[in-house]
């Protein structure tokens, strides 16, 4: 399942206040809540191993599933976890826990797991590992405790009968809801102000719960038909699993961390891309220069922590405000780039006018007040101001440095008798601190 950290809501708090108990440091409502789910599942475990007779082969399929949670980690450990939120498949393996065997192995299921990521591929918090478990156990449980009292018999799984299959479909779709749900809840105590939408609803993860969905049933089928047929199932998981997270790798090293745009390099990667294209078919193109207007100031009277909320609020402005084929990127601090395929200079100017005003209407809330910016921009035209990407982007920070000139808050086009500012290697303007 998810290796989600929505609970780092507030990055450099968590990095100040770490000491030896980070749990201690996090808001009330949240240490309430990590703390009552835990709670629960160890009353939940306590409870369960009561009423459970430990089976030979129930242990037996226990192993074997946790085996190859172990060997899938194992196997894809060198390739390395991104940042922040992640996923893997490792509910393929404990969903046929939960559907196959008494509802104590579903609770018991992720704690060797997740022991096994902090010791082998990643060591985050420890209260973050404890809280995945807990939750995925819980969410297990109750999937497993519906699925036994439904069909009685697990073993009919893998008798193929439509029936078990859908109620083990239906009991994997409530597994995957309520552990988002536990996880949303998390979320939504570490920053009361975000947005539910954010954490819950995302084409990409749904994707990912379906795919992982399916693969639970699958496996749990296979396992119930034969436990030695997991040796078969076994390397095609491992696979995706790899894929999957050399996927999330890709997407990690394109993308700024902060705001979610692309990082200078790919940026200028995907722009040589349109640039080469645009010289082809002899189509026109623009390149605009994004600075925010006086942002030290921001930091300096409200603190870093809302100016990183800031450039977020503006990156996610110039997303939101641009077309699915534009290109737009973070080039360093406070600085943003867009390139617009096929505008011209009265196309480029009435976006980057929208994007001003679109961004100058946006605030966000600091303790005492609204934070708004405004931003002043420089464009420049592919043909008119240069011919390739270093030429427009010299072009367009002339412009940029002609705007700020002028008073700020507006778009400008390249004037010669201004001289360039320095450009650092990196082709970032030299102004980024
Ligand atoms: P101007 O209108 O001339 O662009 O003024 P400015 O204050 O925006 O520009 P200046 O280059 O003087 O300052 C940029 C500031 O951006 C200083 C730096 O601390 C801040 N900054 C750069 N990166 C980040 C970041 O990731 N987060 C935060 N909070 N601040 C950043
Ligand atoms: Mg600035
Ligand atoms: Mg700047």
């Amino acid at each position: 399942m998810t290796g989600r950290s929505h609970i780092s809501a507030r990055p450099r708090e968590a990095i100040h206040s770490r000491g030896r108990w980070p749990l201690l440091s996090l808001p009330r409502a949240l240490k309430a809540y990590l703390c009552g789910i835990v709670a629960l599942d160890l009353v939940a475990i306590g409870v369960m191993a009561t009423r459970t007779d430990l089976r030979a082969a129930d242990l037996l399929t226990f192993s074997a599933l946790t085996i190859c949670g172990a060997v899938c980690i194992e196997a894809t450990r060198r390739l390395g976890m991104p940042a922040g939120v992640s996923r893997d498949l490792l509910s393929a393996w404990w969903l046929p826990a939960a559907l196959l065997l008494p509802p104590l192995y579903a609770l018991l299921a992720p704690i060797p797991l997740q022991l096994l990521l902090q010791a082998r591929v990643r060591a985050t918090l420890l209260y973050r590992r404890v809280f995945s478990a807990a939750a995925i156990g819980l969410a297990a449980c109750a999937a497993s405790a519906v699925f036994h009292a439904w069909i009685g018999d697990p073993a009919l799984l893998a008798g193929g009968g439509a029936g078990p299959i859908a109620v083990a479909i239906a009991c994997a779709v409530l597994f995957t809801v309520l552990n988002t749900a536990l996880i949303a809840l998390a979320a939504h105590a570490a920053d009361p102000d975000g947005r539910w939408a954010a954490v819950l609803w995302d084409r990409e993860r749904l994707m990912l719960d379906a795919v992982e969905l399916c693969l639970g049933v699958l496996v749990a089928i296979v396992c119930g038909l034969n436990l030695a047929l997991l040796l078969l199932v076994l390397p095609p998981v491992v696979l995706l699993q790899r894929s999957l997270l050399h996927a999330q790798l890709q997407a990690a090293a394109r993308t700024d961390p902060k705001t979610g745009l692309l990082n200078a390099a790919a940026w200028q990667r995907e722009a040589d891309t349109e640039i080469v294209r645009a010289q082809r078919t002899g189509e026109t193109l623009a390149v605009v220069i994004i600075d925010i207007d006086h942002f030290k100031r921001v930091n300096d009277t409200h603190g870093h922590l809302i100016g990183d909320q800031v450039l977020v609020q503006v990156a996610a402005t110039l997303r939101s405000q641009l077309r699915e084929y534009d290109v737009v990127g973070r080039f360093g601090g406070e600085e943003f780039v867009v390139l617009l395929p096929r505008a011209d200079l009265t196309e480029a100017r009435r976006i980057a006018e929208r994007l001003r005003t679109r961004v100058g209407r946006t605030a966000v809330a600091a303790e005492h007040a609204m934070v708004s910016v405004t931003v002043s921009a420089g464009v420049a035209i592919m043909n008119t101001h240069g011919e390739d990407l270093i030429e427009l982007l010299a072009a367009a920070d002339l412009a940029l440095y002609r705007a700020k000139a002028l008073g700020r808050d507006r778009i400008c086009l390249p004037a010669t008798s201004v001289p360039p500012r320095q450009r650092g290697a990196d082709g970032a303007a030299g102004a980024i601190p």
